[in-house]
């Protein structure tokens, strides 16, 4: 069986009433996604806001019912499971939230929020031994023994994102998921907080799973990058090639904009930003979904849905335009 995360087909609708007659509908959130994620690596979700990034991390956790697909982990099919069998892995799939201040609660000791997952996963546990394993995880992210017993509040949002992945690592987890975990820290901060999830893949050969908005963020931290529009992959690579050879034009203009945020690179190569909005997802275009924000949009994309093709290198890209320039396989 494959180690690691592979999501496989993975489609997630919403319930939705609409229209003067309230008539229930669906919204599509995600449709045929998949993904695989090895001991050891970082796969980066990048999209904008409501193109199913949060959706994919509590499909993932069972947070969310699935319209269709797969979820296993290493090996194991644990969206088929049932609810006690799942029990029993949950606990090696762990989150890291976006606002670490908020996350925590105010009232309780940094020891006791740590201890939580032990609480309700590891009852068997003596207080003193809780207490050590919190110690332990504490030192892994870098904050002294003597923090244990304050409150939130006396922490810096960076040191608090330390004690919300002291919570997430104390159970020793596989799998690590990051919605916007560095979104709410100043750039040094997040840096460091990078670093430190680096470090703790290493040692514990954790698989990571980090969603952000933030292209330039992601290009820190993954390996491979997958990039969702309207709830749909539109483009998958290492992150080098991503970044050497995009192919699809939505992950150009993202990479445009990253690029133009960046004042070393010459403006003959910035490119412009998306024109347009987000369609909307309950009555999503026909053909392509990003046809309407497309700068190289034929008559056929308006038609039809382009096919996720897998490159040579490993890359997969859905885009008629783009697809013509693959090579035959081998
Ligand atoms: Fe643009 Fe057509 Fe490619 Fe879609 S399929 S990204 S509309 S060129
Ligand atoms: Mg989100």
């Amino acid at each position: 069986p494959e180690a690691g995360l592979v999501v496989e087909n993975l489609s997630v609708s919403y319930a939705i009433s609409r229209g003067p007659f309230r008539r229930a509908d669906e919204l599509p959130a995600l449709r045929d996604v998949d993904l695989t994620i090895a001991p050891g690596r970082t796969l980066g979700v990048v999209g904008e806001s409501g193109c199913g990034k949060s959706t994919l991390a509590r499909a993932i956790l069972r947070l969310q019912s699935l319209k269709g697909g797969v979820v296993r982990w290493n090996g194991e099919a644990i969206s088929a499971l049932s609810e006690p069998a799942f029990r029993r892995v949950r606990p090696q799939m762990q989150m890291v939230f976006q606002d670490p201040v908020a996350s925590l609660n105010p009232r309780m000791r940094v020891l006791d929020i740590i201890a939580e997952p032990l609480a309700t996963h590891r009852p068997e546990l003596s207080g003193a031994q809780r207490r050590q394993k919190v110690l332990e995880a504490m030192e892994r992210v870098g904050l002294r023994p003597e923090m244990a017993d304050r409150f939130p509040h006396e922490f810096s949002g960076g040191q608090a994102q330390r004690i919300g992945i002291a919570r997430a690592i104390v159970l020793e987890p596989g799998l690590l998921i990051c919605d916007e975990a560095v979104s709410a820290l100043d750039v040094s901060i997040r840096a460091q907080v990078l670093v430190l999830l680096e470090k703790l893949q290493r040692e514990m050969g954790l698989s990571i799973l980090f969603i952000s908005h933030d292209l330039s963020v992601v290009r820190q931290i993954a390996h491979d990058i997958l990039v969702l529009y309207l709830g749909r992959v539109v483009e998958q690579a290492p992150r080098d090639v991503l970044f050497a050879t995009p192919r699809h034009p939505y992950t150009q203009a993202l990479i445009g904009s990253v690029l133009s945020a960046d004042p070393r690179i010459e403006k003959a190569h910035q490119s412009p930003p998306i024109g347009g909005d987000l369609p909307s997802p309950i009555d999503p275009p026909p053909g392509c979904p990003f046809h309407t924000r497309c700068p190289l949009a034929e008559p056929i994309c308006a038609q039809a849905m382009p096919g996720l093709e897998t490159w040579p290198d490993g890359g997969r890209v859905a885009c008629h335009v783009a697809n013509r320039e693959r090579p035959a396989a081998a």
